[in-house]
């Protein structure tokens, strides 16, 4: 209780003396640290002000049985399906948006009209491809019918998008099934960066196909934006609709296909040795078994067979399918052992040009990942997790990705080649839990899925570190000293994380490295890893198999740990201020007493090097300033108090009192980490939260009371909190960083 009293004491005479300054700064003032209110969206009954979907939480579902061709001839996909959609939405529908996301490579397509380009005197081939297109590919789906019932329906083609009309509205609660059939040419993703799409290997005329996006899928109808219909426009991603999958895919006899899902008819596409070491993968812990050898792959590659066989496959909850096919490939497996008893298989996809990196490296990090992600999200749901090898993209389907990472010709690689593709692989079969499973809208917000993704990639680098390396593992992302050249540079070049994915600039900084920094400061610094793992896990939790929007993270964050966040998401995700905090001033002082001899002082002329307005001190001084002790009694409103003034004399005599001034020069408010040095030797760290800026965003003063004289102090000693620039952290102040701070001053 007297604690309370001195606190209110010490509140109400710092808010008498400060309440002019206040009033001058106000007008300055940014609301850094009021409550996002009316920028989230109103919670409803099927989203909740705790971030938890609601009582009347629904979604639609859309299950897909599909037959489809490849054929290696002419590298085409025709493909016929038979979509039931469920409306388990309140409202009828009169009508139902398909995606044709292969309309983006279409001759109308838009794309390449909203696309910028310049002249110069000189112009790549690659530039001029960009300028003219591909002349000689004929792409976009080619749509051949939409049936219901063997009766046409009725549908209008717009770009990427296609409406369905329904000759009567799907009912609440009711479903419908109808049938499309298409066929496209696959493109060459060599060329054009496609996420999907063909590599040709000309030396040996043999193709690897890494398809997706090869059907017309569901767009998706949700409580907050009624129909996703938001054209595809190449970089904003997908948002889509959960459901079950029947495929057979059929291809040249002698290919090798994955898919997602769990393969139906293994014994009737495999050799009896395939078979029996596809057993013994299951079996496998440790390291992956190999199911299709080098040997034999190299075999397949000097032939072309004329027959076809058809592979089967069923998955469960996915929002989407994609498969690789090639006669080149190799095959391994192995199983991975979850907390909840479950053992998904981890398993790689690779042409010979792969090796020896792929065989080493993919599977293992392919079950890092489903361990890792385990831990901190939900349980890998799904029973298996594919890794494919590509030369040069990556990119993340349920249950398989595309990965790059591809040797020299003779096999040698560097180890920074070596990381890329460990990095990438972690990165895209992360990306079964962001955005497959917590199946966020990759149309509108990139961060929810990349950002999320990248931050647990971070972790689960640390952790395949921790269990298979002897060095430190060079993370690009996540660490907070490496998103600051981003975040404090050209103001024009910076926009918020909440920005929609077609207007980001710096797509892969805004959208996967500041996102993921936050977090991970987030994790490390503002929350604690104790309270910020539960929140995170209970946030994949209430969203696994559902779709989540910013607020629902937002929210849970802040519902299941008790912290405040509004600052950290309007500062970081609404906001491009960047952290740069100034210790911009030091003074020390002792109470004036008959023993330490500073009663004999002078207060006002005293105290050498000591400037009350002085902010270019450069060090402590020899002596500390003096204060005068002046006992006190009296009563605050309707408190009377009764202060012990001799034991509070005690306590502060012979103490170090450090009055430091704290400047915050990049906007973004951010706890304080101040570390101490005394002249012992020792060091301590200590942590003030950022609502230290909550009067006062832009300069603050705080008094520490020290046992120990103090020789130094540094701000942000360990590069937490994407502090731009340290030079100003350190007091007293090196000759070097007063340099940098006049010539940046200077600058501004
Ligand atoms: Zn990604």
């Amino acid at each position: 209780m007297k604690n309370s009293i001195l606190l209110i004491v010490a509140f109400l005479v710092t808010t008498v003396i400060t309440a002019q300054d206040q009033k001058q700064k106000d007008t300055e003032w940014e609301q850094k640290f009021e409550q996002l209110g009316t920028m989230l969206p109103t919670p409803n009954v099927y989203r909740t002000a705790s971030g938890a979907p609601g009582h009347q939480y629904w979604q639609q579902k859309a299950d897909y049985k599909m037959k489809i061709t490849l054929d290696d001839n002419n590298q085409s996909i025709t493909g016929s399906e038979t979509i039931t959609y469920y409306n388990n939405s309140p409202d009828n529908l009169e009508y139902l948006w398909v995606q044709l996301d292969q309309n983006v490579r279409a001759r109308d397509s838009d794309s390449p009209l909203i696309d910028q380009s310049s002249m110069n005197d000189t112009l790549s081939a690659f530039s001029v491809f960009n300028l003219v297109g591909d002349q000689d590919y004929d792409g976009g789906f080619k749509i051949k019918s939409v049936k219901s019932d063997g009766k046409d329906m009725s549908y209008t083609i717009n770009k990427t998008m296609m409406r369905i009309d329904l000759a009567q509205p799907l009912k609440s609660g009711e479903n419908m099934s109808f049938n499309i059939s298409w066929m496209y040419n696959i493109n060459n993703r060599m060329n054009d960066f496609g996420r999907s799409g063909l590599e040709y290997f000309p030396e040996e005329g043999n193709y690897l196909y890494t398809i997706a996006q090869f059907f017309p899928r569901m767009a998706v109808y949700i409580d907050n934006e009624g129909w996703q219909n938001k054209q595809f426009l190449g970089r904003g991603e997908f948002a889509l609709t959960f459901g079950d999958y029947e495929v057979e895919l059929t291809v040249p006899e002698d290919f090798v296909v994955g898919a997602t899902g769990t393969l139906q008819n293994a014994k009737e596409v495999l050799t009896d040795e395939q078979m029996q070491r596809f057993e013994q993968a299951k079996k496998s812990y440790e390291k992956p078994v190999i199911i299709v050898t080098e040997k034999e792959a190299r075999k397949a590659e000097k032939t072309k067979a004329t027959g076809t066989k058809t592979w089967k496959f069923k998955a469960e909850n996915v929002r989407d399918y994609a498969f690789c096919a090639s006669r080149k490939f190799i095959w391994d497996a192995m199983a991975v052992k979850l907390e909840n008893g479950s053992e998904p298989l981890a398993m790689s996809y690779y042409p010979k040009e792969g090796n020896p990196l792929w065989e080493e490296w993919s599977t293992i990090a392919v079950a890092q990942t489903l361990k890792t992600y385990s831990k901190f999200t939900i349980d890998y749901p799904y029973p298996i997790a594919i890794s494919v090898h590509t030369a040069s993209i990556g990119m993340e389907y349920p249950m398989i990705c595309f990965n790059y990472g591809r040797p020299d010709a003779d096999g040698s690689y560097t180890d920074q080649k070596k990381h890329g593709m460990i990095s990438v692989i972690i990165h895209e079969v992360g990306h079964n839990f962001f955005p497959m499973i917590i199946n966020s809208d990759e149309r509108q917000w990139t961060w929810m899925d990349e950002g999320l993704n990248t931050f647990v990639q971070y972790l689960t680098e640390q952790e395949l570190e921790e269990n298979y390396l002897d060095y430190e593992y060079p993370s690009r992302r996540g660490p907070a000293a490496n998103i600051v050249p981003y975040m404090s540079g050209e103001r024009g070049l910076v926009r918020p994380i909440m920005t929609n994915s077609e207007q980001i600039r710096q797509f892969g900084n805004n959208a996967y490295a500041k996102p993921a920094t936050a977090l991970n400061i987030l994790r490390e610094t503002v929350m604690g890893p104790e309270l910020f793992d539960k929140a995170f896990k209970t946030y994949a939790q209430r969203w696994a198999f559902k779709h989540p929007t910013p607020a629902d993270l937002f929210r849970t964050m802040e519902d299941a740990s008790a912290v405040d966040l509004d600052w950290f998401w309007r500062g970081w995700f609404y906001g491009t201020d960047y952290v740069d905090v100034d210790l911009a001033n030091v003074r020390w002082f002792q109470m004036q007493t008959e023993e330490n001899g500073l009663e004999t002082r002078n207060i006002k002329g005293a105290g050498q090097g000591i400037d009350t307005k002085n902010d270019g001190k450069k060090d402590f001084g020899s002596n500390p300033q003096p204060f005068v002790f002046k006992d006190w009694t009296g009563s605050v409103g309707e408190f009377q108090t009764s202060l012990n003034n001799e034991k509070i004399k005690q306590v502060a005599q012979g103490k170090n009192f450090y009055e430091l001034t704290l400047k915050n020069k990049g906007g973004l408010v951010t706890p304080v980490l101040i570390q101490w040095t005394y002249a012992d030797g020792s060091v301590e760290l200590e942590k003030i939260p950022a609502e230290i800026w909550k009067m006062d965003e832009k300069e603050v003063t705080k008094v520490f009371m020290k046992d120990k004289e103090v020789t130094k102090i540094v701000i942000d000693p360990d590069q937490k909190t994407a502090d731009a620039y340290t030079d100003n952290n350190v007091f007293p102040r090196s000759e070097e960083g007063d340099r940098f701070e006049q010539f940046k001053d200077g600058k501004d």
